[in-house]
């Protein structure tokens, strides 16, 4: 009997029908044979609903306070979805992240996973239950503080748990028919992509292809889980994504030479201007972050005015982090040595990703060429071995994005991408 995760997200249990749905799903994997453990998400937009009460009660709510309220949304799906199973004739046990023994440390609101032990889901799944744990939680392995493990976390937790309990594979079921060309909320004509390497997904991942998250896929690389993501509003096979590539038919699939163009408006940038041209001036500003807990992302220092020896830094990070990024900085100051800050939440990066990069010469010629041809302005730019990404204005990101998806001939000259269901938020 093999053993399978099924992880369902927000949207696939957004409402009582959405919970019957994903139940009667879930009972004919049981029916193929399968132990099956279900990782399940708040339902719809739950977490926003809670982030948003709580910013009403307090601007800056104890990290502690936080974690308790935002897990209670993935202890209403579980409970309801163990309801509805056992309302098909089959049994069902839910479980806290905490009782399935996610351990994590205590940084609240983005916590890492350090242990499963999931001696509890074993036992329900030997009496023959079907095991529901609740996405996107755990318990702090010193204080037995309750936690989240940061936005999206619940395939993180799916991931986790495939690998403690040795699962054959992680099923993750979303709103979309897998991991596509690009986002198919802007770009209609993207392609579903059949196979995608760790590597590839994770810069996706990391670009800001929400469809799976960046950890979740670090944790599946690192214990060779392969992923499965699929519709759980379809019959159709989704993405794996895993180290070697799928069969089909009697062939492998190859490795595309460029996977996708991801987008990501959730960052903003911070200009430190007039900083003394000398060593040590960027060392100051990035440990007051650092010290912060806050992580960057791309980085760019001015060349410096020779009449006054002072230039500027810019750097981007999450939205979610500007104000204490700010205030950080402010507060070191006179240890730094700069003029004035300038904060600019108006930002978007799209970054084209693939491994076919590195041997593939004019790539990044090409990705520019049609970004001008688009009319968009390049304001910061980096790169990596298989990714190539670019600040822009937000407002320009979904041309950005279409451009860049069509010269690097990625558009689906037959079907159009469906989105089944979640708002996008
Ligand atoms: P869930 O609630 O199931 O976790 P998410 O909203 O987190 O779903 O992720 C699914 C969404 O990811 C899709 O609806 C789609 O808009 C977005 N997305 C972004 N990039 C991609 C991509 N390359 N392929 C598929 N979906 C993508
Ligand atoms: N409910 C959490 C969120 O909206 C976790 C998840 O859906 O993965 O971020
Ligand atoms: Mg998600």
């Amino acid at each position: 009997m093999g053993l399978v995760v099924q992880k369902y997200g927000g949207s696939s249990v957004a409402d009582a029908e959405g919970i019957k749905r994903v139940a009667k799903r879930i009972v004919e994997a049981k029916k193929n044979g399968n132990q099956v453990v279900v990782v399940v998400s708040a339902m719809g937009d739950t977490t926003d609903e809670l982030i948003d009460l709580a910013e009403q009660v307090s601007p800056m709510p104890a990290g502690r306070e936080f974690d308790m309220l935002l897990t209670a949304g993935e202890r209403i799906s579980m409970a309801l979805l163990a309801m509805a199973i056992k309302n098909l004739g089959h049994e069902a046990q839910s479980f806290t992240g905490s009782q399935a023994g996610v351990i994590t440390d205590s940084v609240h609101n983005k916590a890492r996973i350090i242990d499963v032990t999931p001696g509890r889901i074993r036992d329900s799944l030997d009496k023959g239950n079907i095991a529901i744990v609740a996405g996107f939680q755990g318990v702090s392995q010193d204080k037995k503080d309750i936690t989240t493990l940061g936005r999206g976390g619940s395939d993180t937790t799916a991931v986790a748990l495939a690998a403690a309990l040795d699962a054959e594979v992680c099923e993750i079921y979303t709103d979309v028919d897998g991991v596509f060309t690009a986002d198919p909320r802007v770009v209609k004509k993207a392609k579903k992509i059949d196979w995608i390497s760790f590597e590839d997904m994770l810069e996706l991942a990391a670009s800001g292809s929400k469809v799976l998250l960046h950890r979740c896929v670090e944790y599946a690389r690192r214990y060779n889980i392969p992923i499965h993501v699929r519709s759980s509003f379809s019959g159709l096979q989704g993405t794996w994504v895993s180290s070697e590539p799928i069969e089909q038919g009697d062939k492998k699939v190859e490795q595309a030479i460029i996977s996708g163009v991801a987008h990501d408006t959730s960052e903003a940038k911070i200009t430190v201007v007039g900083v003394p041209d000398k060593p040590g001036e960027a060392a100051a500003i990035f440990r007051t972050i650092a010290d912060a807990e806050i992580n960057i992302d791309m980085v760019v220092q001015n060349v410096s005015a020779a009449a006054t020896g002072l230039t500027d830094i810019s750097f981007t990070l999450p939205k979610t982090e500007g104000r204490r990024a700010i205030d950080a900085l402010e507060k070191n100051r006179p240890g730094i040595g700069f003029d004035s800050l300038r904060y600019d939440d108006q930002i978007g990066k799209i970054s084209l990703v693939g491994a076919g990069m590195k041997t593939n010469p004019g790539v990044t010629a090409s990705f520019f060429e049609a970004l001008s041809d688009a009319g968009v302005n390049i304001e910061l730019i980096s790169t990596s071995e298989i990714r190539i990404s670019v600040v822009t204005r937000a407002d320009d990101v979904p041309e950005a994005v279409r451009a860049v998806h069509s010269a690097f001939g990625l558009d689906s000259d037959t079907d159009e991408a469906v989105v089944y269901g979640g708002t996008g938020r």
